[in-house]
């Protein structure tokens, strides 16, 4: 989500000169925090910038302004209306920020705001920017962030679509921009959140909900008063929505994902998940990944790219990270989020102004590295999920089972060409779920659901399938214990760190067996893993999800990796490693593995093969392993929120 409110009364000076350009009065506050932080870690990161140049260096990735660009990648960055206006009132501030910009990033296209925030920028401004980048030989777009006035207290509002007067102002701005522009894309808070009485009556009259309301409402929004407006002005223009990073919210706020990326050329997404631990946002630190690949089912082919913001960090290194995540789902394109955004203004002692920016040369760096090897990485692979359009249920669940080490492979429709599906809450509201799960096991296939989706699907068809209970009771689990499979007794006890608690399930025994079991005081043992027997064809499994799904953390290492083994089947390689190390793996045996831990960790990379030979792709050093049964087992240490590039044969 961008910075909603820019306060035009404020000074936009005042602001600058304190740090980061235009952000929200809360962001403002955050990134004064992350400036902070960065002092102390400056020595930190010395050695790790010499190390990316000379990565960068050795991969003949030039550094110098331009037009020169990234061999994997296109870079975008976005230039807010602030922005914009400083720019046609000041050229030599943006001659200098460009400077200092293109000495540190390769950007090959601007997005200019025409609209944010009731203000336009006006066509004269427009002109004098694109002049400028037209002789920058950078590609030009225009971008609209169609947030309107709000009121006292409630700033976060879209237009209201059932008003005549909102809806021809939005009809203007889009047939402006579409005016001056061939390519628009439409920032996040695109919503329709509003609840005036207008909306109510409207609401009403058609009997509906109001997220059915919304969804109705921004489909024809998306249709009509976008692209038929849009392209009426100028046919040629190409058109994207840009939804934010909240996925498993959107309906509510009328964002109809089913709908608007039929109707738009193309879609984008918000990959920005800044601080898990400290931000209100839900978000996991795997979800700029996870997101880019449900979005590239959602339009193959039409998937513009992903989008990045510097807000509510705390320290630099997670800037950077999410710039990473993003590029590692291998798209066309990365957007940074805001030119002016990622600017600082150093006051010198003579009370001059010099215009820095730590974050553009991180940025730059982190973009030379990834860029030196993501052209060996094949397609993104991982295990099939399937979330049904504008669907919600345990939410945000995919990032943090990603979070544990088994790739997630995010679709709109249900994957039925694709060895292992798991399924959690969200799919319930696909209404031939239950047939869908008997044809993919029918098939020889493997189905994973949650203890979210058995308790949804309860009296709802799941009877079809299994006859499993969720008793409504919860347990609380401390120990573990597991087998590798149904025809074996489970074996050692591994202790987690603290309690856990677990909705318990009903169910009857040799019908169905606990692969993984939760014990508490070494007594009375629950089911964390759980599989049918009887199925002909098929394997299907139900994993029970902590209540506080943080807890899937705090499982013992073996735990994990029991449970990565029954649902990366399809996958030649797992971490038999604690949970935060990220498996990024790709078609062509390559993987990263990415570590969210706050201190070194060291691990096995287990490959499905006897005799596998596993090597650093970057030095192609190659690392020392041994055979354990039909595996090869390579032991590493892994520094502490890092990313390492491997491939094997
Ligand atoms: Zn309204």
């Amino acid at each position: 989500m961008k910075s909603k409110r820019l306060s035009m009364a404020r000074s936009h000076e005042a602001l600058r000169d304190n740090q980061g350009g235009a952000m929200s009065r809360r962001r403002f506050v955050e990134a004064g925090v992350a400036s902070v932080a960065l002092v102390g870690l400056a020595p930190l990161l010395m050695p790790w910038r010499v190390a990316g140049a000379e990565a960068a260096a050795a991969a003949g990735a030039g550094s110098y302004p331009g037009v020169s660009s990234y061999r994997n990648f296109n870079l975008a960055l976005f230039v807010e209306l602030s922005d914009m206006r400083r720019m046609a009132s000041d050229p030599q501030w943006m001659a200098e920020t460009w400077s200092l910009i293109s000495r540190n990033m390769k950007v090959g296209k601007v997005w200019l705001e025409t609209y944010r925030d009731t203000q336009t920028t006006a066509e004269a401004d427009v002109r004098k920017v694109k002049d400028f980048f037209a002789g920058k030989g950078v590609k030009i777009s225009g971008g609209i962030m169609a947030t309107g006035p709000g009121r006292d207290g409630d700033h976060l509002a879209g237009f209201c679509y059932s008003n005549p007067d909102d809806r021809e102002k939005f009809r203007k701005i889009v047939a402006y921009t579409a005016g001056l522009f061939d390519e628009i894309i439409f920032d996040d808070l695109f919503i329709f959140n509003c609840r005036c009485e207008l909306c109510q009556k409207a609401k009403d009259a058609l009997g509906l909900s109001w997220t059915d309301y919304r969804l109705k409402v921004m489909k024809e929004v998306g249709e009509d008063l976008v692209v038929k407006n849009a392209k009426s002005v100028n046919p040629n223009v190409n058109l994207i929505i840009k939804p934010p990073n909240w996925y498993e919210q959107y309906q509510f706020s009328g964002y109809n994902l089913e709908a608007q990326p039929k109707a738009f050329d193309m879609i984008y997404c918000g990959t920005e998940t800044r601080d898990a631990e400290n931000t209100n946002m839900h978000l996991q630190p795997y979800q700029s990944y996870n997101i880019m690949r449900f979005y590239e089912h959602i339009k193959p082919g039409k998937f513009g790219g992903g989008w990045v913001d510097p807000g509510q960090r705390q320290t630099l290194n997670r800037y950077t990270e999410q710039l990473e995540d993003t590029l590692f789902a291998r798209p066309k394109e990365i957007t940074l989020w805001s030119y002016g955004g990622g600017l600082e203004t150093l006051r010198q002692a003579d009370g001059t102004a010099r215009v820095t920016s730590v974050l553009y040369e991180d940025a730059g760096d982190t973009f030379d590295k990834l860029d030196s090897f993501l052209g060996k990485l094949g397609q993104p692979v991982g295990v099939a999920t399937y979330k049904p359009y504008n669907s919600s249920g345990e939410m945000y669940l995919h990032n943090y089972v990603g979070m544990i080490g088994v790739p997630m492979d995010m679709y709109p429709e249900f994957p039925e060409d694709r060895g292992t599906v798991f399924l959690t809450e969200s799919a319930k509201f696909d209404p031939d779920l239950v047939t869908k799960i008997l044809k993919h096991l029918n098939a020889d296939k493997t189905v994973i659901i949650t203890t979210g989706l058995l308790r949804a699907l309860q009296g709802k068809g799941i009877e079809r399938v299994v006859e499993v209970e969720d008793t409504g009771r919860k347990a609380t689990v401390n120990i573990f214990t597991f087998r590798f499979s149904m025809d074996e007794e489970p074996a050692n006890l591994y202790h987690a760190d603290g309690d856990i608690e677990i909705p318990e399930l009903a169910y009857g025994l040799v019908d169905c067996e606990e692969i993984i079991q939760g014990i508490y005081k070494e007594n009375n043992r629950y089911s964390m893993l759980l599989q049918v027997r009887g199925f002909a064809k098929g394997r299907f499994f139900i994993l029970t999800i902590p209540e506080n799904f943080d807890d899937l953390y705090h499982l013992p290492p073996e735990i994990l990796s029991q449970i990565r083994r029954d649902m990366m089947q399809d996958i030649p390689v797992y971490l038999d490693s604690p949970a935060r190390i990220c498996l990024f793996a790709y078609d062509n045996n390559t993987f990263i593995a990415k570590s969210y831990q706050p201190f070194p960790v060291r691990y096995n990379i287990v490959i499905k093969k006897a005799g596998a030979r596993l090597f650093d792709l970057r030095s192609n050093r190659p690392l020392q392993g041994y055979v354990n049964g039909s595996t090869t087992q390579f032991e590493v240490r892994h520094e502490a929120r890092t990313y390492n590039v491997y491939r094997f044969e």
